[in-house]
């Protein structure tokens, strides 16, 4: 994103938020070398930030890899399509928000960890259990209080 005012190359992002719907994201930005602000608007699609894995490569954001995971979690649990749909665009909203080009795989991790917490404890135990491969029952036990403090707050 080049500077409107003097082309400068570097600007950052100083507020970012979802429009219309979250179809789209008004971004703020201000230029590094003359400080000038100035607003863009980009489509939803081309700001999904990148996923960084844990081994350091980068991947595009894949919403099938993601419906995946939490169908498999939720199997044979009662909880509607239409529920899972909306759980994703909130994951994904969310995930879009941060303004981020690059975020690691742990943030979506955590963001589907707060979703399946909300619609199914069953489920939600079965994904953090093979998503975090705890060390003992201790610590996914606290990782489990964690996410009720969060959720209750
Ligand atoms: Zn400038």
């Amino acid at each position: 994103m080049h500077c409107p005012f003097c082309s400068a190359v570097d600007t950052k992002v100083i507020d970012s938020r979802l429009v219309s719907e979250g179809n789209h994201v008004r971004r703020r930005r201000e230029c590094i070398t003359c400080e000038e602000r100035f607003t863009t608007y980009e489509s939803a699609e081309l700001v999904m930030p990148k996923i960084v894995k844990q081994d350091g490569t980068r991947e595009p954001f894949n919403e099938d890899k993601l419906l995946a995971g939490l169908t498999k979690a939720l199997e044979k649990r009662p909880v509607s399509v239409e529920k899972v749909e909306e759980a994703i665009n909130r994951i994904k909203a969310t995930i879009r928000a941060t303004g981020e080009r690059e975020i690691p795989s742990r943030d979506v991790g955590e963001q589907v960890m707060k979703e399946l917490r909300e619609l199914d404890e069953v489920a939600f135990v079965r994904f953090a259990s093979v998503y975090r491969s705890f060390k003992d029952l201790n610590e996914f036990r606290e990782e489990i209080d964690r996410f009720s403090k969060d959720s209750s707050s």
